[in-house]
């Protein structure tokens, strides 16, 4: 086995625990994993693996790596997107974890009507209120849902977070639990189920699955360190 599988291998193992651990479905979580920085051929070996779902935060790295991979790997956009690539890339991703304003949300389903998509969507929540990360404040997601809601060619999955990093994996839970606090409360007064919750990466991933989490974006740990960039 390539030590790349070894990894995936380990991942799966250490996921599908934390998810028997939480009393969950095993088809529950997908497991998405974040090839960013790695270049095609060490990606992969984790796609012949059998990793088919994989992620990177940047449309050209995108763009330039999905034509050196099998065809069957569905990809996710989990990186902020500025609205002069919308175009570019939506054909080629099933979903898009960082819709971050309202502006991005509107642009997205213009084009996707333009082109015949239906992408599905999570929308970023920045609950630390931090300057460098992008996402909706809570009040503001609150305000601007039922619009959301309203485009037609969204097809809302639920919320996503990054919280602060932090070496105690234990520091993450209070923002994993305030995002599915969050998701409880619109759901049920916009009375929509925004089921997905993306949250949770290499060092946090299980306390995301034991709050709630159905997408985990894992990518140092399969992959390997990408260093101090
Ligand atoms: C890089 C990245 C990840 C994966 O981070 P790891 O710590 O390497 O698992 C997850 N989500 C987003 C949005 C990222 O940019």
């Amino acid at each position: 086995m390539s030590s790349i599988a070894e990894s995936l291998s380990r991942i799966q193992d250490r996921l599908a625990a934390a998810i028997s651990k939480a009393n969950r479905a095993q088809s529950d979580v997908e497991l998405l994993a974040v090839s960013k920085t790695f270049p095609a051929e060490v990606v992969k070996e984790a796609v012949e693996a059998g990793q088919l779902l994989l992620g990177e935060n940047k449309v050209q790295e995108l763009l330039a790596k999905k034509p050196l991979l099998p065809g069957k790997v569905r990809w996710h956009l989990i990186g902020h997107l500025q609205s002069n690539k919308i175009r570019k890339i939506l054909p080629e991703v099933e979903a898009v974890h960082s819709i971050d304003s309202l502006d991005l949300a509107k642009g997205v389903d213009r084009v996707s009507g333009e082109l015949g998509l239906r992408p599905k969507v999570y929308l970023e929540v920045n609950l630390a209120a931090e300057s460098t990360k992008h996402g909706f404040p809570p009040s503001a997601l609150e305000a601007s849902l039922e619009e959301i809601l309203a485009l037609p060619r969204l097809e809302v999955q639920g919320l996503m977070c990054i919280p602060p990093f932090c070496e105690d994996v234990e520091a993450s839970r209070p923002y994993f639990v305030q995002l599915r606090q969050l998701r409880d409360r619109l759901a049920s007064s916009f009375d929509v189920p925004l089921s997905g919750l993306s949250m949770g990466m290499s060092h946090d991933f299980e306390v995301a699955v034991e709050e709630g989490s159905t997408i985990v974006r894992v990518g140092s740990a399969i992959f390997g360190s990408r260093g101090r960039a």
